[in-house]
């Protein structure tokens, strides 16, 4: 018991120092972030803030200038560490979907399975079929993914994600290019692999699910987390200025 106590004390994911730049734009100034397994972190903050930034250095879609990356201990950065393995535990849901249109939904679902981890078509569908019935797709395996609705096509893109067993999901602004009354189903299967315990970086905009679903958020703003907390500090009694004037527009 006070074995697990332990190992469970040491985050899945840790940032130290980490800056990144485009050209002269400091995008990321010294970020510091540690997430835990099975906690749900929210990001929050006005849009250029440096989130996607973020995310997208967590999994190496954009090199860090400075600074480090664990995952699982291991240093994102080092030259020795096999960054497509670990990415692959790392799974990410993005904005615009990121589905190939010309496959089905489950081909979307079973192709980095099986070209990646070598994983046979017959056990990766089985698979697939278990996520997108989780996901409520399962009738539409066979599916063109051009002939989805926005939020069907955002449930496909997170059980392809899963497809990969990852330890860690990264969502990236999931529902903002989705019709308001689509929102719901979306956030509603996110809330689900909370509860299942999934480990969740989450950018949002969706105000009621950071404050429900997460266990911490964190405000950026201009390249730096100004504030981090749980969701009733944040919410209840933020304590940066930037803080308060951006939740403001939110009432
Ligand atoms: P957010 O997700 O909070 O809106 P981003 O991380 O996308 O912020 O972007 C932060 C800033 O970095 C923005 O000003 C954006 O224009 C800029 N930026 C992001 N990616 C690139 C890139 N690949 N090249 C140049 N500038 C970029
Ligand atoms: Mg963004």
């Amino acid at each position: 018991m006070a074995m697990n106590t332990a190992t469970s004390a040491e985050p899945m994911v840790r940032i130290e120092g980490l800056r990144k730049s485009f050209g002269n734009l400091e995008v990321l100034r010294d970020i510091n972030l540690a997430v835990m397994p099975g906690e749900v972190v929210t990001i929050i903050g006005a849009s250029g803030s440096g989130k996607s930034t973020l995310l997208r250095c967590i999994n190496l879609l954009e090199t860090p200038d400075a600074g480090h990356v664990w995952f699982h201990g291991a240093d994102l950065a080092a030259e020795h560490v096999d960054v497509n393995r670990l990415r692959e535990k790392i799974g990410m849901v993005f904005q615009g979907f990121n589905l190939f249109n010309n496959m089905n939904v489950l081909d979307n679902c079973t192709l980095a399975p099986v070209t990646l981890k070598k994983m046979k078509k017959p056990e990766a569908e089985q698979v697939a079929m278990r996520h997108l019935e989780a996901v409520g797709l399962a009738n539409f395996a066979k599916a063109d993914v051009n002939n989805l609705s926005g939020g069907q096509k955002q449930r496909v893109a997170i059980a392809r994600a899963l497809c990969m067993q990852p330890d860690l999901m990264l969502f990236d602004e999931p529902t903002s290019a989705l019709d308001p009354e689509i929102v719901g189903e979306v956030l509603e299967v996110m809330r689900g692999l909370a509860r299942d315990g999934m480990t969740m970086v989450v950018v949002t905009h969706e105000m009621q699910f950071a404050k429900t679903v997460s266990d911490r958020v964190v405000f950026m703003d201009k390249g730096i987390i100004a504030e981090e907390g749980s969701p009733a500090e944040i919410f209840g009694s933020p304590k940066h200025p930037r803080t308060r004037e951006f939740l403001a527009r939110y009432l």
